[in-house]
């Protein structure tokens, strides 16, 4: 696949010399490629709005079969048409080998691995062979369901395979049932890819996520806030008329507006946000320092109730008193406003730690 390698070209966003992405990097374009007078009345106003990569999925991986499956291997010359008037990068999605080989040859710019490729270690292995000795962009969106580890096993695979320009797309986990948003953010989990891999640009998808134009400013705006390098977003000239996704579509006029309200904090403004922040967080730190010795004085009591129950022969498990602890727990915090959810969680974790020390304490006795 060397003969794919893609040609270095110094003006362009998306570039191998020096992989630092504009912010806020703006991927924008229709859910499919519909026709090739679809493709050019939108990407022409998102190429005078600025945006960088023009996307549109030509295979889709929709969920039933007979929803509209893209138009094929056609919509990848409409795109080469897209990028030689407008000048914008195109991007399209890849599922397989095959879909690689004919996106490379066809002279697309950037390739996105969907979310429901992103769960199969089997499909994100074939592409990321197909991608040997490739120079060129892949776009990870997270799987479907909230696996971290999947998403890191397709970023990793894509690195061991030689692809240094990956862009990790948050784009919501599903649920089952009526919800809020279509895809539900759960934003500690693309946080928490940030901390695994600190240089990988990471945007969101925030069309997947809301489901629905109304959510779009919201979501945006809180991924700005979360120092998220960009957006992707589902724009089309006649959303109603969209074959796939049509009810979360805007148009470019649309977005133009969304893209202007966005308040992007800059990364110069970190230094301020750490003067400005610093008392309250020392007053944090304080407090961690202090809930930490109350908890080590707890696990102290906890020690010596292993004894007596050693020195007495009482089960290791006291059920009614775990019942009482709970309960008295999720009680305290209600008076003080802290989640039921978020105690019952808290006090797992507790009663697992205390239950371990007591074990600890029953086996020296065998020893
Ligand atoms: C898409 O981008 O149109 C798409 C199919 O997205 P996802 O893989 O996030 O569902
Ligand atoms: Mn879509």
């Amino acid at each position: 696949m060397k003969e794919h390698a893609r040609q270095k070209d110094s003006h362009r966003a998306v570039t191998s010399e020096s992989w630092q992405l504009p912010r806020p990097f703006l991927v924008a374009g229709p859910c499919s490629a519909e026709s090739q007078e679809q493709l050019l009345h939108t990407a022409r106003p998102l190429a005078q709005i600025g945006v960088h990569v023009f996307r549109a999925g030509v295979w889709k991986p929709r969920t039933r079969p007979d929803s509209f499956q893209g138009v094929g291997d056609i919509g990848l010359e409409w795109l080469r048409i897209v990028k030689e008037e407008t000048h914008m990068q195109v991007a399209t999605e890849v599922a397989n080998a095959r879909h690689v080989d004919k996106a490379l040859r066809a002279g697309i710019d950037v390739l996105w691995i969907g979310a429901r490729t992103t769960v199969n270690p089997f499909s994100v292995q074939e592409i990321a062979d197909a991608l040997k000795g490739v120079d060129v962009p892949v776009m990870v969106k997270n799987p479907i369901h909230p696996d971290l580890q999947l998403w890191i096993g397709a970023i990793e695979r894509l690195k061991k395979a030689g692809i240094e320009r990956i862009i990790a797309v948050h784009r919501g986990f599903a649920f089952y049932g009526e919800n809020y948003y279509r895809n539900k953010p759960k934003w500690i989990i693309p946080l928490e890819l940030r901390q695994i891999f600190p240089e990988v640009p990471l945007i969101c998808d925030i069309s997947h996520i809301s489901g629905s134009p109304k959510l779009l400013y919201e979501v945006a705006q809180h991924a700005a806030r979360l120092q998220f390098d960009g957006l992707m977003t589902e724009v089309h000239y006649r959303p109603q008329q969209a074959k796939s996704d049509a009810y979360q579509q805007i148009t470019p006029e649309e977005y133009r507006k969304l893209i202007e309200r966005i308040d992007w904090l800059q990364a110069g403004d970190e230094w301020r946000i750490a003067v400005d922040l610093e008392e309250i967080r020392n007053k944090i730190d304080q407090i961690d320092r202090e809930l930490i010795k109350v908890l080590s004085k707890r696990m102290q009591l906890v020690n010596e109730i292993g004894l007596y129950k050693k020195q007495h022969r009482i089960a290791l498990y006291q059920p009614k008193r775990w019942a009482q602890v709970f309960r008295q727990a999720q009680q305290w915090g209600a008076k003080n406003h802290l989640p039921a959810d978020f105690i019952a969680r808290l006090y797992q974790l507790i009663h697992q730690e205390s239950l371990r020390r007591q074990q600890r304490i029953m086996d020296d006795e065998e020893e």
